[in-house]
């Protein structure tokens, strides 16, 4: 997608001809991607189709049986710049969290950039800051496993952004979040976009990504889409993806 791309520019994400199989049979195939710095990219498909395997992939978890991934400019399999990603799991996953104050998670984002060391006045200064920017502030003392479900995928993004990343990737972060806060989580991310964060989401929820992400990337192992999200709306993609005409609605 030529208007996606800024010549010269390193891409944040390259794939090329990438092919990946747990076994011998490939569960992503075939994939060729480009994530520009700055894009708002969503990626949807049927449980099943590929949508975590492709994450790992670009962000070296996992290699390639064929083509190449690339994060960053690096080989993403030797990318070792980790203050750079933010990453946000599933709520579902957060049962397993420590029970550590929401500024304590926060802190953590500074680790990759003052080592063993203790933080200095500026680090706290930059948690501070993560925490007003996700509106935490005054939870900021709270154990996150006191927290519903919106506020602690709000405390992730402030450890990412107190880690200074500049590529955040969603895994269905708003799942089980209740409907005010899954609004004003999406708000906050179109606000980081805004301020150049580029975002890669892997969402459920068609009406989330269809509101918010630029561009929509369409997966059931191979791409069936990739394109600005109102051409996706118009293109059926879903359906070809799921093999059923399948309504927006539907996606699982
Ligand atoms: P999605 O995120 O779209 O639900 P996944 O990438 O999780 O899809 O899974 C794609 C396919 O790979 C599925 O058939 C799934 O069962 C299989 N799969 C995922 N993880 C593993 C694994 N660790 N070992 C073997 N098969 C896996």
């Amino acid at each position: 997608m030529e208007e996606f791309r800024m010549s010269g520019e390193t891409p944040v994400i390259d794939l090329t001809d990438v092919s990946f199989g747990y076994t011998t049979t490939p569960v992503v195939e075939d994939i060729s991607l480009r994530i520009d710095s700055g894009e708002y990219v969503a990626v949807v498909g049927p449980n099943g189709s590929g949508k975590s395997t492709l994450m790992k992939l670009m962000l070296g978890l996992l290699q390639p049986d064929a083509g190449s991934a690339r994060l960053f400019g690096q080989p993403s399999h030797a990318f070792d710049d980790g203050a750079r990603i933010g990453y946000v799991a599933q709520h579902a996953s957060a049962s397993k969290e420590m029970p550590i104050t929401v500024r304590e998670v926060v802190k953590m984002g500074r680790f990759p950039h003052v080592g063993v060391g203790r933080l200095s006045q500026e680090d706290w200064d930059i948690v501070d800051r993560a925490l007003d920017t996700v509106g935490m502030t005054a939870f900021a003392n709270r154990r996150v496993t006191q927290l519903s479900g919106g506020q602690r995928q709000r405390a992730f993004i402030a450890r990412a952004l107190a880690g200074e990343a500049d590529l955040l990737v969603l895994d269905e972060p708003t799942v089980g979040v209740d409907a005010e806060s899954v609004e004003a989580f999406y708000d906050l991310l179109s606000a980081l976009n805004e301020q150049g964060i580029t975002i890669l989401l892997i969402e459920h929820d068609l009406g989330a990504v269809t509101e918010h992400a630029a561009r929509v990337v369409c997966l059931n192992r191979g791409i069936y889409f990739d394109g600005p999200t109102d051409e996706f709306i118009e293109s059926n993609a879903l359906g070809r993806a799921f093999g059923t005409a399948t309504a927006i609605g539907g996606v699982q």
